[in-house]
């Protein structure tokens, strides 16, 4: 069974339609797909209605949050969340809240790269994004490819668009722990992306999932393609000490990342588990 739990479209920031992502995972080989758009559920009706034969849709999104970093200070993590109802009245507020504070940063982050003398222009950049799709950086990489400032989109991230960069501006401030009761009133399972990414920027300790894991969250992602052997040594040892679920996901972004469909896989079992605890929506099979 390959199972792919974390994957981006152009509902947010990937590059293929929800249509093509499902198509994409059935050549790609495999079995099970969760599309995780950032802040949106957007894509799910499109995937659902394209779902090639023999492949099973997980629908889920990726909440960005904030989190106390267990330094002192605080810090931005993903939550993953997994067949959850859409329509909770909690989950349509704070995903319509968190796609209007995205367009206003990413246009903030785009007018101070302005201001620098980059070719980027702000208003043009958001007008150009597909109708009701979550604004992310990579939609300004992108379009710093497209102007010949850099080559790639992972080269404007490393130059200029990375948390630690002077033109970074925070995405969202639900607290995470407020965003994990959310996913579990609207019957969802919570997923804890990408924690130990420390290339990206400011990473929580392991003391704050340890606080989150109390709070309610049911699992990390453990194998993801930031993680290093070492932060996936952690977090594995982490989730055993605390019963969470490990989960392992490529967060493919289409031609916006090298990475691949399948790069990284959960196994069935956390699956079943995550099928078994969630009341909000259903397994779909192609
Ligand atoms: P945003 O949602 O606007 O904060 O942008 C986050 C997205 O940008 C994530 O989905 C990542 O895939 C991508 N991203 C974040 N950091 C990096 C990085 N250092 N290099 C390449 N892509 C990144
Ligand atoms: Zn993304
Ligand atoms: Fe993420
Ligand atoms: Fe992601």
């Amino acid at each position: 069974m390959r199972i792919d739990l974390h994957t981006h479209s152009t509902v947010s920031d990937g590059t293929d339609t929800p249509a093509q992502l499902v198509a994409a995972a059935a050549g790609a080989g495999l079995d099970v797909l969760a599309i995780t758009d950032h802040d949106s559920t957007g894509g799910w009706a499109e995937a659902a209605e394209a779902l090639p034969p023999g492949l099973t849709l997980v629908r889920g999104a990726e909440l960005s949050c904030w989190s106390p970093d267990g330094r002192g200070g605080h810090c931005t993590v993903h939550l993953l969340a997994y067949l959850f109802d859409p329509e909770a009245d909690a989950v349509v507020a704070e995903h319509a809240r968190a796609r209007a504070q995205r367009r206003q940063r990413l246009q903030r982050i785009a007018e101070r790269m302005a201001a620098d003398g980059f070719p980027v222009d702000a208003d043009a950049l958001l007008a150009g994004l597909p109708p009701g799709s979550t604004a992310g950086r990579p939609h300004l990489a992108a379009a710093l490819v497209s102007a010949g400032v850099v080559s790639t989109v992972d080269e404007a991230f490393a130059r200029f668009l990375n948390d630690r960069g002077r033109y970074y501006v925070p995405s969202s401030k639900t607290p995470v722990e407020a965003a994990i009761g959310m996913v579990g009133q609207a019957g969802g399972v919570s997923v804890l992306a990408h924690a130990f990414a420390h290339h990206r920027g400011p990473t929580v300790t392991a003391g704050v999932i340890r606080e989150l894991a109390a709070a309610g969250l049911d699992g990390v992602e453990v194998d993801h393609p930031d993680h290093d052997a070492d932060a996936r040594a952690e977090l594995r040892a982490l989730a055993g000490e605390l019963d969470l679920l490990t989960t392992g996901s490529s967060d493919y972004h289409g031609s916006n990342k090298t990475i691949h469909l399948g790069q990284e896989l959960t196994s069935p079992w956390v699956l079943d588990a995550i099928v078994e605890r969630a009341t909000g929506a259903e397994l779909l099979v192609g």
